[in-house]
């Protein structure tokens, strides 16, 4: 074998998945999603109107029921047949590096693989970096395969809408008005997108944001999709604890649907992979919940869960050690066979996470991303 081809195997990986989904609740912390729901906040600390309602709804004694009871479809379903990361308890945290802990530079990392501390709010112009969306629909295997739907407007600067030209569904714009493929469907969603009261200013509701992205795959097969859900932030931003776990519960509903809608059509059946993570935590101490950002102790801890083809199913991983948010970019591109790392100097040092999901065992190399 000569040297060239060797190193043309070297560099190209088998992808493990035709299609990969990134799933994204805004501000969830690691503690509900491992613990399930925080018995401190079911009552007037969290704002709950009817704490014997949400007692009976979300309450277990044993802390496996209670996150099952939350969000069954992670737990009974991705965590049995995929994995999960960030139990830090067991030795696998997982952290965003960037140091201001709230959404825009939370999901600049995620879509970059690299912290870029230049982007310290919310109110940032347009990303001025590449994301993996934009860089695989550059690619002509991608090429206007490439869809988000995301309930916050912001998003339309995250993906830098007017640079990368990728299709952009976000907030309370309607987001069939300009398709010409009309489905009975498509104008109920872009009705309701323009009647619906505006509860979270530029934040639309979980509900229309999933309605439309479900509806879109009755016409598009897109093979890189990226959901946004903003309301479990909202409702804790809001000091509404119940309403949180509601909403929580209900991205966990709608996650399990979009895997069933997806599994039931041959283009995605058995050859997706999902990805469900957050963009930053919030605070850990009794009185920070409603809060993060750089100043917020425990917003850094956020957590990850996979599922799809070539993933072993090793359940909630142990001893990886710190494994980052800058991490998940790369991921994204691993899983379609594609090295976001080579093209990407930024992202150099933030390996995919799939390596350890397949060996099961920690990597030195990604203590490096703990600066
Ligand atoms: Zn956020």
């Amino acid at each position: 074998m000569n040297a060239l081809l060797l190193l043309v195997l070297a560099q190209t990986a088998t992808p493990l998945a035709k299609n990969v989904v990134l799933i994204v609740s805004d501000g969830v912390r690691a503690r509900e999603i491992f613990e399930g729901a925080d018995r401190s906040l079911m009552g007037e600390a969290g704002g709950v109107e009817n704490e014997a309602g949400c007692v009976e709804k979300f309450w277990r004694a044993d802390a496996r029921a209670r996150r099952e009871t939350l969000m069954p479809f992670f737990w009974k379903k991705v965590a049995r047949e995929g994995q999960v990361f960030g139990d830090g308890s067991r030795g696998s945290p997982m952290r965003v590096t960037n140091k201001a802990r709230v959404s825009y530079p939370g999901y600049n990392e995620l879509f970059t693989g690299a912290a870029d501390h230049r982007i310290e709010t919310n109110a940032w112009v347009d990303n001025p970096n590449v994301t993996v969306f934009e860089w695989l629909n550059a690619k002509p295997a991608f090429s206007g395969k490439v869809s988000a739907f995301a309930t916050w407007a912001t998003f339309a600067r995250i993906f830098a809408v007017g640079r990368s030209k990728l299709e952009v569904h976000a907030g309370w714009t309607p987001p069939f008005e300009n398709d010409a493929e009309r489905t009975p469907g498509k104008d109920l969603i872009d009705t309701l997108h323009r009647s619906t009261t505006p509860l979270f200013g530029g934040n639309a509701l979980d509900a229309l944001t999933s309605a439309a992205l479900k509806e879109s795959l009755k016409t598009k097969r897109p093979r890189v999709v990226f959901l946004g859900l903003g309301e479990t932030d909202e409702w804790m931003h809001a000091g509404r604890y119940d309403l949180a776990l509601e909403a929580l519960s209900r991205a966990d509903a709608t996650i399990a649907d979009l895997w069933d809608t997806m599994q039931a059509m041959p283009e995605y059946k058995d050859s997706t992979t999902f990805i469900i993570t957050t963009d930053h935590g919030r605070g850990g101490l009794p009185w920070e919940w409603k809060h993060h950002g750089a100043s917020v102790l425990g917003a850094e801890d956020i957590w990850l869960g996979a599922i799809g083809p070539g993933i072993p199913p090793l359940g909630v991983r142990s001893s990886t050690g710190l494994v980052t948010q800058s991490q998940v970019a790369s991921t994204v591109a691993h899983v379609l066979g594609e090295d976001w790392r080579a093209s990407n100097p930024r992202a150099g040092s933030t390996l995919p996470l799939w390596p350890l999901l397949v060996s099961g065992r920690p990597s030195l190399t990604l203590q490096r991303n703990a600066e």
